[in-house]
């Protein structure tokens, strides 16, 4: 018998993953309600409509969910107008973003992202064997597209453009992704992430659709997480030629989108008239958050998402302990910045009193 090592061994590429530190619950602070900004959530309780579905639901989870989630397929390809065999669900728009690398990389390859960006892209992309060629944001915290294409080698599968990007909120304008996609070879993929689609107000945003049927190299990647609110429940999808769905459904994991979780999408979608509400409300608080700041003398890169972005530098961490100690979690990135989600007024009110006192500590 040959000899190796001890104990079985993971791949050694698990140790050199960055950890994904999720947000934690925030530390009680007397007198204090405690508010988790930190996350991206969706602050509001799920709808009643909704969770009334999932109740129904509930009490069919002896049985499988349907494995090729066709009702939600059909419902999201009505609304998009593409084609049923364009879609392809998973769990989360985490869970899609896997089954893009499973099903596009080999050990070798490459995956080109802005940086800082999505913490998952790196973590997904190694755990495929492939590498990742993070590309620094601009100096206005812009995805660098010239510099993503200068990037782009023979060993380049996949391209990840994050608009609006997490952390910094920059949105890539519709006329510079197009002149980009114009550049990108044609064998590569550029998935367009839009997580915080629902946000934008901006009219020089991409037609992520329109784009995709203008490039046939491209995914659109969306979630149910974060305007719908249904982070809990894990559900999101990918708009992409038929071929690549097709191939996209295959490295799903099996069943991955589960029975309450199908039901949750589908009545959400249903339900769109009263999101579409509370999203503009979000929005109008976003608006708010900013415009104060502004007042504040911050200069912060604008927002089209449900977050803002403190480019902090050195003062990252302090600036997060500081919220911390307030009962307010926000999410520190190394020495990069600190996100904060806009989440219940009085959260952003507390972010304020926070943001003015270290500003006039500063002046
Ligand atoms: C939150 C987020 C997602 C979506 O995550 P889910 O897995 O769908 O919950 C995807 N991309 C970005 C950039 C995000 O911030």
């Amino acid at each position: 018998m040959p000899s190796g090592p001890a104990t079985p061994a993971p791949r050694p590429v698990l140790a050199s993953l960055p950890a994904y530190r999720p947000g934690r619950p925030p530390a009680p602070v007397a007198g204090l309600t405690a508010y988790k900004i930190s996350s991206n959530e969706n602050p509001y309780p799920p709808l009643r409509s909704v969770l009334a579905v999932v109740r129904e639901a509930a009490a069919g989870i002896n049985r499988y969910p349907d494995m090729g989630n066709t009702a939600l397929r059909e419902a999201l390809a009505e609304r998009l107008g593409v084609g049923v065999g364009q879609i392809a669900c998973g769990t989360g728009s985490v869970g899609v973003l896997g089954q893009i690398m499973t099903a596009m990389c080999e050990p070798g390859d490459e995956v080109v992202f802005a940086w800082r960006s999505f913490e998952a892209y790196p973590i997904v992309t190694a755990l495929a064997g492939a590498r990742p060629v993070p590309v620094p944001l601009t100096s206005g915290h812009e995805h660098d597209l010239p510099a993503m294409l200068g990037a782009i080698t023979s060993r380049t599968k996949v391209v990840l453009v994050c608009t609006p990007n997490n952390p910094t909120g920059t949105f890539v304008p519709d006329a510079d992704l197009r002149l980009f996609l114009d550049a990108v070879p044609p064998h590569v993929l550029v998935v367009i992430d839009e997580a915080y689609l629902e946000f934008v107000t901006h009219p020089g945003a991409p037609d992520s659709l329109s784009i995709a049927r203008d490039f046939p190299n491209v995914v659109v990647l969306r979630t149910f997480s974060k305007a719908y609110g249904l982070a809990g429940l894990r559900v999101g999808y990918a708009v992409a030629p038929e071929p690549l769905a097709e191939a996209l459904r295959a490295t799903a994991t099996p069943f991955g989108v589960n029975l309450l979780a199908q039901a949750a999408a589908l009545a959400s979608l249903e339900a769109i008239d009263e999101l579409t509400v509370r999203v503009k409300d979000l929005v109008a608080e976003r608006e708010r958050v900013e415009a104060a700041l502004a007042v504040q003398g911050w200069r912060l890169p604008a927002s089209q998402a449900n977050f803002v972005w403190f480019p902090l530098g050195e003062d990252t961490a302090a600036f997060a302990e500081v919220c911390e100690r307030r009962a307010l979690t926000v999410r520190p990135y190394g020495t990069d910045g600190v996100r904060a989600t806009i989440g219940e007024p009085e959260a952003s009110d507390r972010l304020l009193e926070i943001a003015a006192r270290w500003r006039a500590a500063r002046a």
